[in-house]
């Protein structure tokens, strides 16, 4: 039988034993703020401490704000301010119509108003009828589809279009962080 020797390295905090030197060297070294070079706690996932965190997200902010187009309240497209999102409104997840919602919102809660908020798209229930038909027919005989008429397919896809439209009630709205409506000048 051919042996050979191995070397294993002992964390000498810990006891747990790896083969690789660097990995016990590791082990229970505290880790470091990528950033500022602060101790973490031990068990933190974080690679940076909660300031340069909270320093990194700001920037990422500024970084967006500055790539954003920018409205202000009056010339906002309707379509994009119906509803309005804000990271520090609090109710209804950062979501509302009306700009004074937000701004009794700060009131109440003794938070600085912010210089902007974010635009929204609004997204409806929409029914892709060629592969909805499509689908539909795979359980049927190989050539099923081919036997229905485009003209019948339009048919359908105009119906189910304005069908869907009257789903008003399905209207969702999603931040749109790539455009802002500038409430004040900072
Ligand atoms: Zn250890
Ligand atoms: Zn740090």
């Amino acid at each position: 039988m051919d042996v050979k020797e191995v070397i294993c390295y002992k964390c000498g905090k810990c006891g747990l034993v790896y083969h690789v030197k660097e990995w016990a060297e590791r082990c229970c070294k505290p880790k470091k703020c990528e950033r500022c070079g602060a101790e973490l706690p031990y068990k933190s996932y974080w690679l940076l401490c909660d300031k340069c965190r909270a320093e990194k997200e700001k920037e990422e902010e500024l970084k967006r704000f500055s790539k954003a187009q920018k409205y202000s309240i009056k010339n906002v497209p309707p379509e994009r301010c119906e509803m309005m999102y804000s990271d520090y409104y609090g109710y209804n997840e950062g979501y509302f119509s009306e700009i004074e919602e937000l701004e009794e919102y700060c009131a109440d809660n003794d938070i600085e108003m912010p210089g902007y908020v974010y635009c929204t798209s609004c997204h409806q229930l929409n029914i892709d009828v060629d592969s909805l038909v499509e689908n539909k027919c795979e359980d049927l005989h190989e050539d099923a589809y081919e036997w229905i008429g485009e003209k019948d397919i339009e048919e359908l896809r105009t119906f189910v279009n304005d069908w869907c439209k009257k789903q008003t009630g399905t209207r969702t709205f999603y931040v749109d962080r790539s455009a802002v409506i500038i409430i004040k000048e900072k």
